[in-house]
């Protein structure tokens, strides 16, 4: 989401007669977005903006960070120029306006725009660049929700981003048409929920029934999905639209049916598994993928324990693994946070251990097989190959023929198998 919004205030600055540069050395001004997710998190964004001021250059931070700061954000970093919180990046091209238009000496700083659960302008802004001859040119986000309305015990996401608001359906569908008649193949829709989507008595599977429709838009992804959405209209959605993808990622948080109750999550194990049950009935090899929290308050070795089985029995493709960081404000934060550091690092640790053996096994089971790639460019590993990835979101890397480009889709037969990739040879 923050890639996204970031990308919005790209196409507004650009609209206001600004240049992107190669990259931050050559900038006059950057902007750091933040996130406050995790401590971590909020930490690296505000060293960063840090030593961008120290660099001399003029710095603001947008994103939840700044929401939950407030005016603490200017006692952290004194000569920060602005700071504006997630629903008010539309006002970033004014405030800079202000603060570039008069000498350096009289340079305002510590302006502030908070916000609060006002709808963002510009939520469909995206900026219109020269091809990159990267992935960017042909996959791009697109947000059909903002806020979150779910109040998991942990998470501070509901405080920083407020209130729970969809985009009118066809503002999304003309934005992703728009895309397509720029080459675009692939969108992923965003939201902290994006299976809660409602626009009157059209919700999110009717969306993906529309998105279906647009020539041109050959994969469509999506993210978050919270277990509570995946209902049969859902499933049906899948089943009748091809370019949806045979992705979910679907954070599970827990395997223990109290630690789940205690996060607030609305489902058990068991109703988890039985979704995860539907989506591959729908196709064995449809990818599931997570995320989990260990060491949250309380969570016992037998807690622990059945987030291992649970993880077994969903064979997810791919999971990320987080250590519980208490956020101020938020229920969990009043509990004590009693899972010692190194604990939570050696569940941590094991999960990954073990998400890491599945990984390998899970893919093996795909050697032999022809998966579509949707080819996003050279390989980062390595030089002689070039990648992109199945239906599933799997990363597929071979050896390029003559003539590629990147947004090709290719038809690629599965030799080798690794946790996070698969190689093979294009047929
Ligand atoms: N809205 C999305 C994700 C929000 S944050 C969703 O519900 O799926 C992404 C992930 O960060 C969460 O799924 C959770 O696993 C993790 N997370 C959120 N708050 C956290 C916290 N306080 N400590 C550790 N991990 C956290
Ligand atoms: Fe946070 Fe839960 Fe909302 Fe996701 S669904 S953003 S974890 S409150």
């Amino acid at each position: 989401m923050n890639v996204r919004e970031s990308e919005a205030v790209e196409a507004l600055l650009l609209a206001a007669g600004h240049e992107r540069v190669a990259g931050e050395e050559d900038a006059e001004l950057v902007i750091v977005n933040s996130c406050t997710v995790r401590q971590k998190a909020e930490e690296k964004a505000l060293g960063k903006a840090g030593n961008l001021l120290a660099a001399g250059k003029i710095t603001g931070v947008m994103g939840c960070a700044v929401k939950r700061l407030g005016a603490d954000i200017f006692r952290r970093l004194g000569s920060l120029h602005f700071a504006v919180g997630p629903r008010r990046f539309s006002e970033i091209p004014s405030i800079v306006e202000k603060i570039i238009s008069v000498p350096a000496s009289v340079r305002p700083r510590r302006i502030a725009d908070f916000g609060d659960n006002e709808v963002p302008s510009g939520l469909g802004a995206h900026p219109v660049r020269k091809p990159t001859g990267t992935f960017a040119d042909v996959q791009s986000f697109v947000t059909v929700m903002i806020g979150c309305d779910n109040r998991c015990s942990y998470c501070i996401v509901p405080d920083v981003r407020g209130h729970e608001w969809c985009r009118p359906a066809e503002e999304i569908i003309a934005e992703v048409k728009c895309l397509a008649s720029r080459g675009v193949k692939e969108v992923c829709l965003l939201g902290q929920s994006v299976l809660s989507y409602k626009d009157g008595s059209f919700a999110f599977p009717d969306l993906l029934r529309e998105v279906q429709k647009i020539d041109g838009i050959s994969r469509i992804r999506f993210t978050s999905a919270h277990p509570s959405g995946c209902t049969d209209a859902l499933i049906a959605a899948y089943r009748d639209c091809d370019k949806v993808c045979r992705h979910l990622h679907l954070p599970v948080q827990s395997g223990s049916d109290r630690v789940l109750a205690q996060m607030g999550r609305r489902y058990t194990a068991e109703e988890y598994l039985s979704a995860v049950a539907k989506m591959r009935a729908l196709d064995p090899e449809f990818s599931v993928t997570t995320d989990v929290i260990v060491g949250y308050p309380g969570e016992s070795e037998e807690d622990f324990e059945m987030t291992r089985a649970l993880m077994e029995k969903a064979l997810f493709d791919n999971a990320f693994i987080f250590k519980y960081s208490p956020r101020p404000g938020t229920k969990s934060a009043q509990l004590p946070d009693d899972v010692p550091t190194g604990e939570k690092e050696r569940r941590n640790q094991i999960l990954l251990a073990d998400q890491e053996r599945r990984g390998v096994e899970r893919n093996s089971r795909l050697v032999g097989t022809v998966r579509s790639v949707l080819v996003e460019g050279p390989s980062k590993r390595n030089a002689q190959r070039w990648s992109g990835r199945d239906s599933g979101n799997r990363i597929v890397a071979f050896e390029p023929p003559a003539g590629i480009s990147v947004g090709d889709m290719l038809e690629v037969r599965i030799t080798e198998a690794h946790a996070q990739v698969l190689i093979g040879e294009v047929v």
